[in-house]
């Protein structure tokens, strides 16, 4: 069983990567974007709680989006393995994640992190805006994610440095260079 995280600011090609890599090695993807997304769209008691923060483009709070999570993955108790996406985005997070692994007698082996610069992100975000119309992605809102990314999720990065489990991507060029180059690292022996 392999578990990754695919790691990296909004707009750096998360969705695409995670696509491809779920079809080739069978992972149980998990987005808590995607999550809270549907439990918005469903109006649950929790999407009732999370609207507005996410709206703001705030993150939720680490407990809520811990909770979560752990619901996630206690509904997949024979996944192949799994993939996550927009999860851990605090060191609490990345802690929870860990603790819960190895109480599941597993391991977080690898955390994907693609790189792309504040400049090219912004340009493809206003791009995908004009295709998805994703609710959350106004332009403030937009500055608000990013500040978010910069200012809390980067810091994730040190924790999975310190005990190598770390791999930067360029992220920036072809999609199937990305994608190559993010299979050479899961096939890692
Ligand atoms: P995403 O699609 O991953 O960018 O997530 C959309 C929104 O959901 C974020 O802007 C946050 O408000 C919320 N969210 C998703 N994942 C997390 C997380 N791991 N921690 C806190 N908030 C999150």
């Amino acid at each position: 069983m392999i578990n990754a995280v695919i790691f990296g600011p909004p707009g750096a090609g998360k969705g695409t990567q995670s696509d491809r890599l779920i079809k080739k090695y069978g992972f149980i993807h998990i987005s808590t974007g995607d999550l809270f997304r549907w439990h918005t769209k469903n109006d649950t008691p929790l999407g009732k709680k999370v609207k507005e923060i996410m709206n703001s483009g705030a993150l939720v709070p680490d407990e809520i989006t811990i909770a979560m999570l752990k619901e996630e993955l206690q509904k997949n108790p024979h996944a192949k393995g799994f993939l996550f996406d927009g999860f851990p985005r605090t060191v609490a997070q990345a802690e929870a994640l860990d603790k819960f692994m190895k109480e599941n007698g597993t391991a977080i082996h690898h955390v994907i992190a693609l790189d792309v610069s504040e400049a090219e992100l912004r340009a493809r975000i206003a791009k995908r805006r004009t295709i998805e119309n994703r609710a959350d992605d106004e332009d403030e809102k937009l500055n608000k994610r990013i500040t978010e990314y910069f200012g809390k999720t980067i810091h994730v990065l040190p924790y999975y440095q310190k005990q190598n489990r770390l791999s930067t991507i360029n992220g920036v060029g072809e999609i199937d260079r990305i994608a190559n180059d993010i299979a050479a690292v899961l096939d890692k022996k």
